[in-house]
This record gives C-alpha cells, sequence and structure tokens, in this order.
C-alpha cells in the first residue's frame, strides 16, 4: 500500500490550522479505509517561518494526534520554498506526496482522484481549477494576464494550476535534481516529463484569515516565473534594435534619394536618422552579448538534460 504525504506549507496560519487539522485528518482517515492509501500515511505541515502560534499549534496536534508531522523552517522562506523543504523531506518517507495550501481553498474531495490516476500510472497529477467565481475580478484578470504572458514566453505551465498537485517519490526524486534557487514550481515540474495527468476541482474561498499573497508579491512571483524559464526579454533586444535600424534605414534611403532627386532634406533629418542609427547599433550588440548571458544562464542552471522512465535490455549472458 502506498504511504501518502498531504505536504502544507502554513505562513501565519493560527486561525486556519485547527480546522485543516480536523479536515485533513478525517480525509486521510475515510481513505485509509477505502484501502487508497497506507495506514501510516500523514499530514506534513510545513512552518514556513510565522510570527504568530502557527508552530505551538503544529507541536500539539503531532503529540495529540499521530497522523500530524510537522517541520519548521528557521525563517519565512516564502510559500514556494515552505512546499520545497516539505516536499524534500518527505520524499524520504513515503511513496506520494500532495501539496496544498493551508486554508484548504483547494478543494480535499478530489484527494482521491490524484491517488487514483497515480495508481493508472501518473507520476505527477495536476489540480486545475474549473471555475474562477470566488475570485475578485482583479485576482482573476492578473491571473488570466499572468498565465498569458507566460505561454507567450515560451513557458510550459497548466492552464489555472497552482500549487495543489501530486506527485510521486520518481518525480520528486527527479525534481531535486532542478537545484536553482530561484524557485518556480509550476514551471520546473512540467520539464519533467512522465505520465501525467490532470484533475479539476471547483476553488473555494479561504474559509479564515486573509491571504498571504498581497499583490506585491504576486508581482515578484510573476517575474520569478518569467525570468526563471525564459530568455525571451533578451532577444526581445535584438528584435527591437533591429526594428529600429530597419526603420532608420528606411528613413535614410528616402532622404537620399529626395536629396538625388534634386529635393531639399533638413539638416534635423541628418541628425534624427544618425541617432535612430546609432540605437539601433547599440541594441543589436546589447542582443548580442544577450544571447551569451542566456546560454551562460542556462549553464548556470545546471538543469538536468534527461529523465530515464524505463531500459529495456536483457541482461548479458556470462
Ligand atoms: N505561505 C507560506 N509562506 C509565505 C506565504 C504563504 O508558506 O510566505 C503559504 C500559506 O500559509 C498558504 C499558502 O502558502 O498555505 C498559500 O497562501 P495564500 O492562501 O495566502 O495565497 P492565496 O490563496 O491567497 O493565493
Ligand atoms: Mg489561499
Amino acid at each position: 500500500m502506498d504511504r501518502l504525504y498531504l505536504v502544507v506549507p502554513c505562513y501565519n496560519e493560527e486561525e486556519v490550522l485547527p480546522e485543516t487539522v480536523r479536515r485533513l485528518t478525517d480525509k486521510l482517515h475515510r481513505m485509509c479505509q477505502k484501502g487508497l492509501v497506507a495506514e501510516d500515511s500523514r499530514i506534513l505541515l510545513v512552518d514556513d517561518g510565522s510570527r504568530d502560534r502557527t508552530w505551538e499549534l503544529i507541536c500539539r496536534f503531532h503529540e495529540e494526534n499521530p497522523v500530524v508531522s510537522g517541520l519548521k523552517l528557521s525563517r519565512n522562506r516564502g510559500h514556494q520554498n515552505a512546499l520545497v523543504a516539505g516536499l524534500m523531506t518527505a520524499k524520504e518517507l513515503c511513496d506520494i506526496t500532495i501539496s496544498l495550501d493551508a486554508d484548504l481553498q483547494d478543494d480535499i474531495e478530489v484527494i482521491d482522484q490524484f491517488v487514483e490516476e497515480y495508481h493508472k500510472g501518473a507520476q505527477v497529477v495536476y489540480g486545475v481549477r474549473s471555475a474562477r467565481d470566488t475570485d475578485t475580478v482583479f485576482k482573476r484578470s492578473t491571473a488570466m494576464g499572468f498565465y498569458g504572458l507566460m505561454q507567450k514566453m515560451g513557458v510550459d505551465i497548466v492552464n489555472n494550476h497552482a500549487d495543489y498537485r501530486l506527485m510521486s517519490k520518481k518525480a520528486l526524486e527527479c525534481f531535486s535534481g532542478y537545484r536553482e534557487v530561484n524557485l518556480f514550481l509550476r514551471g520546473i515540474v512540467p520539464l519533467i516529463g512522465f505520465k501525467t495527468a490532470v484533475v479539476t476541482y471547483e476553488r473555494a474561498e479561504r474559509f479564515a484569515g486573509e491571504s498571504k499573497y498581497p499583490l506585491k508579491k504576486m508581482l515578484s512571483f510573476a517575474w520569478d516565473g518569467i525570468t526563471s524559464f525564459s530568455t525571451k526579454p533578451l532577444s526581445l533586444i535584438t528584435v527591437l534594435g533591429v526594428l529600429i535600424g530597419a526603420v532608420s534605414g528606411v528613413g535614410l534611403l528616402a532622404a537620399i534619394i529626395t536629396l538625388l532627386c534634386g529635393g531639399f532634406v533638413g539638416e534635423w533629418v541628418w541628425i534624427v536618422l544618425s541617432v535612430w542609427l546609432a540605437l539601433a547599433i547599440q541594441l543589436v550588440a546589447l542582443g548580442l552579448v544577450g544571447a551569451y548571458v542566456g546560454k551562460t544562464y542556462a549553464e548556470v542552471k545546471d538543469r538536468p538534460r534527461y529523465h530515464i522512465e524505463m531500459l529495456l535490455d536483457e541482461p548479458k549472458a556470462e
């Protein structure tokens, strides 16, 4: 039977934790009864340097309830890091992990489907939200803009998927090869490959407390996502340079033709055109440097080149 760890990052979540633990314990219990997961499955609460009583609560729950495990980070490192800390710890202890938020906005009733997909062979199962009705117009439009922009930048991410996902031990082992510090899990997980599945669910509102993702954090998250996965902004510099160069080239040609046909070309035209041309040359040169920087960036990341799913080979005859 597979041992499941539910990995829950918590930052100042004292208001929601008691209810969250109650609901998750109940859920795990029902899943054990159904024979979906092993009896010794756990809820791993990761305290991301909370300033309130979150860790005290986790300690208390751990004493009262054998299903609850706790992991404490030395200080606040942000949702993504807390999640990775939890996943990497769980990797050594279990067969499957499911990451979810402490506020249970993600419908925990679909966890069964996650595990069923795993049993069908999926190494990663993405939770995808079917509707965004419960979000404010602001959050909905910024999120849509974000997914659109990411895809334009050539980053492969699953639409409307946050960090509610199942990852098998195998997927986590591959994942641990991605050693980058600027973490954007939603971008890395699709790079791993293997068979994946999608489970849709409706996202509820936070049942207590408030969002720990203010606009500032959201923006820096989006920025991280783009700059960690795409060097397109660098090649855009070259494109811009070429465009400006083309425009000023056409201008120059027009001016020369006018001159040859006996027309008059004002002095300012030559000044403007030479400024543009100089700008174009600089931009193209910058873009060229950017191309090398982009490659260096990829090398520095040192991402795994491939993951092997299976090898068919007869053992060598003695
Ligand atoms: N979180 C965290 N560290 C942080 C910020 C958030 O571990 O610095 C956790 C938080 O406790 C929650 C999850 O990340 O479990 C998602 O945060 P939240 O629900 O506030 O985000 P939202 O749902 O509003 O996007
Ligand atoms: Mg939330």
